[in-house]
């Protein structure tokens, strides 16, 4: 059972303009830039910090409380990380892709996959204990962040940074497998026809919407949509858990991300969380 959201002309003429999403990517873009000045400048005390209180308090609940659940990989679409990268590899801020500067170079094969966003995602928690309470470490990951991917931008083709380094997306295009959206073609045939596929040059994933089995890798960023002569893709609303059955092939990058996640979050409630004083102790000495 599906609901294809671009039946609604509202919707879809929506989705279809680049002036919505620019909107509010341009907001998350100027939350990111105020976040890392007031974690560099502003109170050295965590609770009184607004990098800490935005970042790991609000952003952090609103990721795993709306953006995941009723959205998969929404925060992707509006996330402000990979824009300045991606304005320069277009050559502009409304242009689709291929218009800019950058060598576009591919990913090497043997780094593709989640393998080094589970590397991030353990050395985040390693250090979770300094990282979340100290205002000035979170700006400096932030700026480390998003420099890593301009730079990655530069070198490599499309996303390489969100499709292979980001924690976030690490974890993010996991849940978005059993999130209640989806991008998908509307009919196949039409999509055999167009020899140009302009919706896979187009998109910056490196995914082709006929060939998606599973939303893990599509950033919901609308650039088939809107580049589509046939007005050809769907937004789907679709039962929570769509791409967990047999049908979906799963790989063990994705097992071992799933791995990672599930021990850190034993790991982290039990010394956070749990009655033993010397883990907490011990947390805090290593970071
Ligand atoms: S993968 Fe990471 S950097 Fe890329 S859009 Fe998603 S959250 Fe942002
Ligand atoms: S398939 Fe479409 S919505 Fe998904 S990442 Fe590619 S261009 Fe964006």
């Amino acid at each position: 059972m599906r609901l294809d959201l671009t039946r609604n002309p509202r919707v879809f003429s929506l989705l279809k303009s680049r002036w919505p999403q620019f909107i509010i990517r341009a907001a998350t873009l100027a939350g990111f830039v105020f976040t890392i000045l007031a974690g560099l400048f502003g109170s050295v005390v965590g609770s009184h910090n607004f990098a800490i209180i935005f970042v790991w308090i609000a952003w952090w609940t609103a990721l795993k409380l709306i953006f995941i659940p009723f959205g998969g990989r929404s925060w992707c679409s509006i996330c402000p990380i990979p824009m300045p990268g991606e304005w320069l590899q277009n050559g502009g801020i409304f242009q689709s892709r291929g218009h800019g500067i950058g060598l576009g170079k591919q990913w090497p094969k043997f780094l593709q996959g989640n393998w080094l966003q589970a590397g991030g995602f353990l050395i985040v928690g390693l250090f979770g204990a300094v990282t979340l309470t100290s205002p000035k470490v979170t700006a400096i990951v932030l700026l480390s962040i998003i420099g890593l991917a301009i730079i990655m931008s530069l070198i490599f083709e499309r996303r390489s940074f969100c499709n292979t380094i980001c924690p976030i997306g690490g974890f993010t295009g996991l849940y978005a497998q059993a999130g209640p959206v989806e991008v998908r073609v509307k009919d196949a045939k039409i999509c055999a026809d167009h020899n140009e596929k302009t919706c896979y040059t187009a998109c910056p994933w490196g995914q082709y919407p006929l060939a998606l089995k599973s939303s893990a890798n599509c950033g919901l960023c609308m650039e088939c949509l809107r580049v589509c002569p046939s007005d050809n893709i769907a937004v789907n609303l679709r039962p929570w858990g769509s791409d967990l059955g047999p049908k979906t092939k799963h790989r063990l990058d994705e097992a071992f991300l799933g791995l990672v996640m599930m021990a850190s979050a034993i790991v982290d409630s039990a010394v956070f969380l749990g009655p033993w004083g010397q883990l907490k102790t011990a947390a805090y000495s290593i970071g």
